[in-house]
């Protein structure tokens, strides 16, 4: 006999970490008292943090494709856009204008990317390849020997820097090309968000690479070949500049905003101040950007959800803890850290996996998810 459809709907927006992670920690804590329907335009979830890789020619970065998750998790997919919400009617709008009722609603919609610098190159992983492939060549071809990573004040991911400049510098060492190669950044220290432990280690690993940092430092980019450093107003020369881009938030209309259109949230992962609505993940107004950080309050959204809905489940609060799996280009290093009031404590590093499985993106159920996917889809 076909079950009744449950009836206490979920809606989520986004196909992302938080989005996928939301799906499958709710399928788990609430089983089918609820159904899922999850908006997102894209066709694929790409595991963005992979795309570091790109440009140096080791081919591209995993997708999946979210038709055939959505259905292995029981989730209805609409390859539509979320536009927006009125939280007193319990209804999300498509951009088409369809109306979806909800009795809980998760918003895991990431961040838009803003270029910061319009004299450098952005970092842009939808397509780093084309952006870096071409000043890759320039560095083996010795054309390139003096080259800047810059980090904005309004910090993205931090990672992918450090990423890119390891591997670029290992890229011209094995060349036996000449390269400088500096970071600029607002840290006090080297990925300073993973706690003292894992940024010393990262110090060593910068200067074992002959990598020169520029710390404490709100830099401008006034010129292709120019980095103002402020607050001394010092000018570095530099053959090509690469700078993170600014992240903004998606600015919902229907609900309220934090700074530069973040979605304001607790540590429920609740909208403040509205009933019934979430998010997770870099839409968020939580500082510090990253997969794994999307994945917990993703969690924390879901147990409110499902207690909702009448699970058995007690919601704790999201407390935040970052993993890092740096790529160097030899052996990754796996960093990790609590973090409080933006700062990591109880910092680790190692060159053995802290985690299991040992992704680039630490998820409860995302993480040993994929690792099943990929294995049945081998
Ligand atoms: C180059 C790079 C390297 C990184 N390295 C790491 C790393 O090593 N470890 C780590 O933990 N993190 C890393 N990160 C950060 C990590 O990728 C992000 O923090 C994470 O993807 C955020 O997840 P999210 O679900 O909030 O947003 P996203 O992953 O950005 O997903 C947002 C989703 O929402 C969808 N969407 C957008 N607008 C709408 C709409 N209107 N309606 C419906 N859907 C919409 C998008 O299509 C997308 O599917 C890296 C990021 C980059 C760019």
């Amino acid at each position: 006999m076909p079950t009744a459809p449950a009836a206490f709907k979920a809606v989520i927006a986004g196909g992302g970490v938080a989005a996928l992670e939301g799906a499958l920690a709710l399928r788990d804590l609430a089983g089918d008292r609820l159904s899922i329907t999850m908006l997102a335009p894209d066709p694929d979830f790409v595991y963005r943090p992979m795309t570091v890789r790109e440009p140096f020619a080791y081919g591209r970065a995993q997708r999946y494709s979210l038709s055939d998750m959505t259905k292995d998790i029981g989730v209805e997919l609409r390859e539509q856009s979320f536009a927006w919400v009125n939280p007193a009617a319990c209804v999300a709008y498509t951009d088409s204008g369809e109306e979806l009722p909800y009795d809980a609603l998760l918003l895991a919609l990431g961040a838009r990317i803003h270029t910061r610098y319009t004299h450098a190159y952005t970092i842009d992983d939808r397509h780093l390849d084309d952006i870096l492939h071409g000043l890759l060549q320039d560095v083996e071809g010795g054309y390139v020997k003096r080259l800047a990573f810059v980090i904005p004040a309004r910090m993205a991911w931090q990672l992918p820097v450090y990423e890119l400049a390891l591997m670029t510098a290992g890229r011209a060492f094995e060349m036996e090309v000449a390269l400088s190669i500096t970071i600029v950044t607002p840290e006090e220290s080297p990925l300073a968000i993973f706690g003292s432990g894992a940024s010393e280690a990262v110090s060593k690993l910068l200067e074992e690479a002959g990598i020169k940092l520029v710390t404490h430092a709100y830099a401008e980019v006034p010129q292709w070949d120019t980095v103002v450093v402020h607050p001394e107003d010092k000018r570095l020369e530099f053959d090509r500049v690469v700078a993170l881009p600014e992240l903004y938030g998606p600015a919902v209309r229907g609900l309220p905003s934090a700074e530069h259109g973040f979605i304001p949230i607790d540590v429920h992962a609740k909208v403040r101040g509205v009933e019934r609505v979430y998010a997770a993940g870099d839409a968020t107004d939580f500082a510090l950007k990253h997969g794994g950080i999307a994945a917990q309050q993703a969690d924390a959204a879901a147990e409110a959800i499902a207690a909702l809905a009448g699970a058995p489940v007690e919601p704790q609060p999201f407390q935040p803890t970052v993993y890092g799996m740096l790529l160097t280009g030899r052996r990754p290093r796996y960093l990790r850290a609590h973090v409080t009031g933006g700062y990591g404590f109880s910092s680790e590093v190692s060159e053995e996996p802290l985690w299991t499985p040992p992704r680039k993106i630490v998820a409860k159920y995302l993480a040993p998810y994929l690792e099943r996917f990929e294995a049945r889809c081998a």
